[in-house]
């Protein structure tokens, strides 16, 4: 079971997941609560181009968080990754509040882990498709909800039974650390552990802390300079860096919209590969740094621990 990452074609080991965007989303549709229909992704031959671009920028592999409620499709993933050959890991799990769908609005802690183990030992919606990981799941902008708390709370219990890692949302980058220490209270491991969005936080300290506790951050909303420009996250990741901390962070840009694909004028999912790392080689990050964020730390934190 050792070192192994579940993709929806099956399990690969984790050497094999090479160039990772850790948090992306391919399938989704978020007009239901966003009511705009630029978060609806589901021109399928759009997205073969648009992930061939990502592998010819060398990409080879795709965390896919967009779970039940923000409109999965995980045969759809399957498909994609048939036609272009890049590795995708598919999610159980739910976003946050209002994002739940009805059918789960009201569950406690143990009904949401229980659905999320049912989905990782015996597939999602009746498929031979197992998710390589739980997520995003998510808390509100400096406010955890009640349903929102014991979501959270399920998806690391269904990570401690299951030995998958947790993705998590933060709105803007806000109570990392409390989800930190939810997870920690129930003693799920710092390495099944991995806070999101963590470059939209500009507040050095509450990153630093969420840092010093050991887990993985996501350096992935990469590019969204409307939220946070993207010189203000590289002198962070350079702090960051300089302090030894680069095995625990993953990059990613997260795009949702049909206006971030390249086809309708939109940076793409290379963005990360073709601008933000030639960014970070002019600032004199090594090779190896650089093979640490995204590749190394991606394999480490997608593999599925020993139970
Ligand atoms: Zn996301």
């Amino acid at each position: 079971m050792r070192n192994l990452i579940q993709t929806v074609a099956g399990k690969i080991k984790k050497e094999e997941l090479g160039l990772c965007a850790a948090h992306e989303h391919l399938s989704i549709d978020l007009s239901r609560i966003k009511n705009d229909p630029d978060t609806i992704l589901d021109d399928e031959q759009g997205m073969v181009s648009e992930l061939n671009h990502f592998h010819e920028a060398g990409g080879r592999s795709m965390i896919e968080l967009t779970n039940n409620g923000m409109g999965r499709d995980v045969k759809r993933l399957k498909r994609l990754s048939e036609a272009t050959n890049v590795h995708i890991v598919t999610c159980t799990g739910f976003y946050k509040d209002p994002f739940i769908p009805e059918f789960a609005q009201g569950w406690d802690q143990n009904q949401f882990a229980a659905h999320f183990i049912r989905e990782i030992t015996q597939g999602i919606e009746g498929t031979d498709i197992f998710p390589g990981v739980i997520g995003e799941v998510g808390t509100s902008v400096d406010e955890i909800k009640p349903v929102e708390k014991a979501l959270i709370l399920g998806a690391g219990k269904a990570a401690l039974e299951t030995g998958l890692p947790v993705s998590t949302h933060t709105s803007l980058g806000t109570l990392g650390s409390k989800q930190v220490d939810m997870f920690f209270g129930l003693g799920l491991p710092k390495e099944q552990i991995i806070i999101g969005h963590q470059d939209l936080n500009a507040n050095k300290e509450e990153v630093l802390d969420v840092l010093q506790s050991g887990v993985y951050i996501g350096f992935d909303t990469i590019g969204k300079n409307n939220y946070r420009p993207d010189e203000d996250r590289l002198a962070f990741l350079m702090d960051f860096i300089e302090r030894g901390l680069q095995k625990q962070i993953l990059l990613s840009a997260d795009l949702t919209r049909k206006s971030h694909w390249r086809k309708h004028g939109g940076p793409g999912y290379d963005l990360v590969l073709n601008k933000f790392i030639p960014a970070m080689k002019e600032r004199g990050v090594s090779d190896d740094v650089i093979t640490d964020l995204l590749v190394h730390n991606p394999a480490n934190a997608f593999s599925i621990k020993e139970q």
